[in-house]
């Protein structure tokens, strides 16, 4: 029992050590942060993750990014719950009605872009960035 106990603490050490590293190098790379105001209980169950998708220290990731942006004066920036990351296309802003969480790549049924699903929903939270730091005349 000692030993399973040191075994998952080295394994917490060394997930947390890695969110830190990882936030630490966005926020060093990054003048602004854009992350989704995901319900994570919600998106757990979405996914059937359960306890684990706690356990992968998304929460925790999104709070190191939050206060380490604050610290080095960049901008940590959460998206309207109401933002459709993944169904806007991000080369024509077209929305699409429907997408499954099994479609991995997005197609726009309006300019034929095919894309990784992953990567569209990123470019969407980029400009989404962008016109919120626009709005707030932080950049030009
Ligand atoms: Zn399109």
């Amino acid at each position: 029992m000692i030993q399973y106990q040191k075994v998952t603490t080295k394994a917490k050490n060394q997930r947390k050590d890695f969110l830190h590293k990882k936030s630490n190098q966005i926020t060093n790379d990054y003048h602004a942060i854009v992350v989704e105001d995901v319900n994570l209980s919600n998106l757990a169950q979405c996914l059937s993750l359960g306890k684990k998708l706690h356990d992968n220290g998304f929460g925790m990731f999104r709070t190191m990014l939050q206060y380490k942006s604050k610290k080095k004066g960049k901008y940590y920036i959460v998206a309207d719950k109401y933002f459709a990351s993944s169904k806007l296309c991000s080369e024509c802003n077209h929305k699409k009605d429907k997408l499954k969480i099994s479609e991995r790549i997005y197609m726009c049924d309006n300019c034929g872009t095919k894309i990784d699903r992953d990567y569209n929903a990123g470019r969407n939270l980029k400009y989404y960035g962008i016109r919120i730091l626009h709005e707030q005349s932080i950049i030009a």
